[in-house]
């Protein structure tokens, strides 16, 4: 077991949670997953 290596998850940068990175919208503070990781926003959610 690899800690860190799951492909599934990503740790929202807002709020620290693991989540399934296919979601658009953290499920705990709404920040925008999917733009984030699409590059089209930064961590703190701001359009880049
Ligand atoms: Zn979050």
């Amino acid at each position: 077991m690899e800690d860190g290596k799951n492909e599934e998850y990503v740790i929202c940068p807002r709020c620290k949670q693991e989540v399934y990175k296919e979601a658009v919208l953290c499920p705990f503070c709404k920040f925008g997953i999917m733009a984030w990781l699409a590059g089209d926003i930064g961590e703190n959610g701001a359009s880049i």
